[in-house]
């Protein structure tokens, strides 16, 4: 029989929403001449990409990306670029919008890939961030909440692509 996963709940649907909003009024602050582009980093990010661009006062374009590294809970290291942006970002302001950053790897595999594209700028929206022995503070880097070392699901992030629906963020124990 299936073991019943066991969820703790660790930021519920208020929490979240509040902190989107003032994140999404910060960008918002920091964009007021030029329309950045933000970037989507699927699929974990696809829920928290839909309400933070739902919160902003200004203009701005999308688009999305596919990279993929973890197996069940633990991340195998090696990061594929399954779909790449179809926009021309050469000029712009990107804003790359990621689920969580943990290791660091994806993100800094997404730098490197995106410094070598001319953009304007590059900005990074985390919804989550693990404190980890290798802490690492990115520059133009907005955090929605700062974590424990614990695998966390819902709100987007999924257990071998299960409960990604859920309307909260949970510790997955
Ligand atoms: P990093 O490359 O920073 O180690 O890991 C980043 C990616 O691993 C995230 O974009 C996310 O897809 C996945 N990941 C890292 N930690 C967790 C976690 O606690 N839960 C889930 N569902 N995914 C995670
Ligand atoms: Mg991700």
């Amino acid at each position: 029989m299936k073991k019943k996963p066991n969820f703790e709940i660790l930021f519920n649907k208020a929490q979240i929403q509040k902190r989107i909003n003032q994140i999404g009024c910060s960008i918002s602050k920091n964009f007021t001449t030029e329309i950045p582009i933000l970037v989507c980093v699927l699929n974990g990010s696809f829920i928290f990409f839909a309400d933070l661009i739902r919160s902003l006062s200004i203009d701005c374009e999308i688009d999305f990306l596919k990279v993929s590294s973890y197996r069940g809970k633990k991340t195998t290291g090696k990061i594929i670029l399954e779909k790449d942006i179809s926009f021309n970002i050469s000029g712009r302001h990107i804003i790359i919008v990621e689920d969580i950053i943990d290791s660091g790897k994806t993100i800094n595999f997404l730098l490197k890939k995106f410094k070598e594209k001319n953009c304007r700028s590059i900005s990074v929206v985390a919804m989550l961030k693990k404190s980890n022995k290798f802490n690492f503070q990115l520059i133009n880097e907005y955090i929605g909440f700062e974590i424990k070392q614990e695998f966390v699901v819902g709100f987007g992030l999924d257990y071998n692509q299960r409960f990604r629906n859920l309307k909260e963020i949970y510790i997955l124990k």
